[in-house]
């Protein structure tokens, strides 16, 4: 054995879970160190390259408003800013951001660099030392001992990762990257049930070889809106992207070549995303349609290789050459790099507690891809709760946990923990109950308190929270205190029914045809408001109603998670449950009535039962 460090919380991997979980760890006071293959790696986005969209882009501000990285990184990154469904509700408008490649990783590990508390140790990790089932330790491939009390373990896909193109198996966990073979060995011996999984990538193109003369162009929005609360202005230059389509020939190549893509010959057993599937996938499952579309979105401001979004596949490297040139502006196009399918471990998310530490070994957090999730805003969101709570638990301090009224990272975890997944788990808006108020432009007013008063939010972002919510709560109040009879209304030009009854400014503008600009020109002070304490106030009053309906309903699904479940509560012995119940209930040992309520065949009966032995339980 080697040298023997010694710290208190060790994040394994520098991915997009890893680097969130130990910033949040050593943000929160723990001695942290991160240990991952390579330094030259953190940040790297392994296949498309971008931040945020539908869902995702909520997750990234929810990361953000408890001061993580990825929103403050990606506004130093992105090339082009995009708020998707603008013309839509703003429950469901998700902001996007396509990155320079370079400039990201560049961000990111600048981040890392500077946070106290934090060493950043390259290495692999073999083994966990325990003891008596706690975590005691990280055991190197060099023979090194890292002595701990907590482990985030974030490996992404490298557990038992296996790349395939075509007919080609190379053992990776990335391309250009080992697998982690060890690891994987050590959950399995711990008793863990691992699953196995699947994804792709496109081939990646050379950028001077494309006719882009030919093709549609996408401009970036012309007034760039940061994911992070603490920006101002975007000041990175932006591009557009361009779009072209796979045509009846592609598909014919494809058809015919079907057996020879790793996928549909038979070499993968991993289930793969259903949501984002591959072009021979789209192919077959979707054979009446003469054409896919593709985005081709430059890596990066000097950078000539382009992400063809769209066409991720596990061809032979041949036949993807032969079909990407049947496509429009890409006839003369190079190939720099295949794409591939990447197959790899994960961990039945039903091991984890709602703090994301694992129910069999006490100290060992999962965050990211090893749970079964897809998608660096998903890692991420989970990176921040793990490390955060090891450090919480490292402090003998009680967890944090988001519910599903506070939280799309709320949603995230308690699906995962109660469902488990059977394909690549991605965020979308339509999982959240509570959409109204879990939006993404309201993500600090819900998460920045909680934040404060578990010690992770500096004291800058707190200064400046305070000051924004206390000009939006003057100016709501404002809003409640001008008001005026339905004469003086039509006086000032709002249509209102002549029936006597006083209204204010705030009642004014949740009518769906009263704009913010008209009641500034009415009344000028509050045009004196920032632009987003005034977008703020006209959401409060547009959704007024439907905001309230929801904080009921979220106020009894809170008291559902009130009520406890012992997690080694013996299901088997209640009479009255069936045996199917029985069987979920002994397998995801849901912490509290509200997750038993969302178990798959739950029944109305049966969690009446729970709750009379709840109450047995603390009666005795
Ligand atoms: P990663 O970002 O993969 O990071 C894992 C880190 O762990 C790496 O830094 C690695 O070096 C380190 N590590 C691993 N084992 C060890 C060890 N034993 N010791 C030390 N360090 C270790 N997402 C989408 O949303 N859409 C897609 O289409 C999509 N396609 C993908 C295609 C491919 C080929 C791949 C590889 C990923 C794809 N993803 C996609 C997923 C996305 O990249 C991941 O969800 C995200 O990066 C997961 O973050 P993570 O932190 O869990 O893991």
């Amino acid at each position: 054995m080697k040298t023997n460090k010694a710290c208190d919380v060790v994040v394994i991997g520098g991915g997009h879970a890893g680097t969130e979980a130990a910033a949040a760890s050593a943000r929160m006071g723990a001695e942290t160190i991160l240990l991952t293959h390579r330094f030259e790696t953190i940040g790297a986005m392994s296949c498309n390259p971008a931040i945020g969209g539908l869902g995702k882009g909520h997750l990234v501000r929810e990361i953000d408003a408890m001061d993580g990285l990825m929103g403050r990184v990606i506004d130093r990154a992105g090339i082009q800013f995009r708020m998707l469904n603008r013309r839509k509700g703003p429950a469901v408008r998700g902001p996007r951001a396509q990155a320079d490649r370079a400039l990201y990783k560049a961000a990111m590990q600048d981040e890392i660099s500077a946070i106290a508390n934090l060493t950043v140790i390259e290495g692999e990790a073999a083994d966990l030392t325990m003891s008596e089932n706690r975590i005691t330790g990280v055991r190197l491939a060099d023979g090194e001992e890292i002595s701990c009390r907590a482990v985030v373990l974030t490996t992404g896909t490298f557990l038992r990762g296996l790349i395939h193109i075509g007919e080609k198996r190379i053992p990776a966990g990335r391309v250009g990257e080992k697998p982690s073979e060890g690891l994987a060995e050590t959950l399995l011996s711990a008793g863990f049930s691992l699953g196995r999984l699947k994804t792709g990538t496109p081939a990646r193109l050379n950028g001077k070889t494309i006719a882009w003369d030919k093709l549609e162009s996408q401009p970036a929005d012309a007034d760039p809106v940061p994911f992070s609360f603490m920006t101002d202005t975007i000041k990175v230059p932006q591009i557009a992207c361009h779009i072209t389509h796979t045509n009846t020939e592609t598909h014919r190549i494809i058809e015919d070549n079907l057996k020879r893509s790793a996928m549909y010959a038979g070499y993968i057993e991993g289930t793969g995303p259903r949501y984002c599937p591959s072009i021979e996938d789209k192919v077959v499952r979707f054979a009446d349609r003469s054409r896919h579309q593709i985005f081709l979105e430059p890596e990066g401001l000097d950078d000539d290789t382009v992400y063809p979004n769209g066409i991720s596949t596990s061809l032979p490297e041949d036949i993807q050459d032969a079909f990407i040139r049947t496509i429009s502006g890409l006839e003369n196009v190079e190939i720099l790099q295949p794409g591939y399918a990447i197959e790899y471990d994960y961990v039945d998310p039903r091991e984890l507690k709602s703090s994301l530490e694992t129910k069999r070994i006490g100290g060992l957090f999962l965050a990211g891809q090893i749970n079964g999730t897809t998608g660096y805003e998903e890692a991420g969101a989970q990176g921040l709760m793990a490390g955060l709570n090891a450090a919480q638990a490292v402090a003998g301090k009680e967890a944090l946990r988001l519910s599903r009224s506070e939280a799309y990272i709320g949603v995230l975890i308690d699906d995962l923990v109660t469902k488990g997944v059977s394909e690549p788990y991605r965020m979308f808006t339509s999982r959240a109950e509570y959409r109204l108020s879990l939006r993404s432009d309201n993500a600090d007013q819900r998460l920045t308190p909680i934040g404060i008063r578990f010690g992770c939010v500096s004291s800058e972002r707190q200064a400046l929270f305070e000051r924004k919510l206390s000009e939006l709560n003057e100016a709501i109040s404002k809003a409640k205190d001008i008001q005026f009879t339905p004469n003086e209304a039509v006086r000032r030009g709002f249509q209102l029914n002549q029936d006597g009854v006083r209204r204010s400014v705030f009642d004014l503008l949740s009518y769906p045809d009263v704009t913010m600009e008209e009641i500034c020109r009415e009344w000028p002070d509050f045009g004196s408001c920032s632009k987003e304490t005034q977008e703020q106030l006209e959401i409060e009053a547009k959704y007024a109603v439907y905001l309230e309906r929801q904080r009921r309903d979220a106020s009894s699904l809170q008291s559902d998670e009130n009520v406890r479940l012992a997690t080694d509560l013996d299901y088997r012995k209640i009479d009255g449950l069936s045996n199917e119940l029985k069987e979920k209930l002994m397998r995801v040992r849901p912490e509290n009535v509200g997750q038993a309520s969302r178990i798959e065949g739950m029944t109305p009966a049966a969690l009446t039962l729970l709750i009379a032995r709840c109450k047995k339980q603390d009666a005795a």
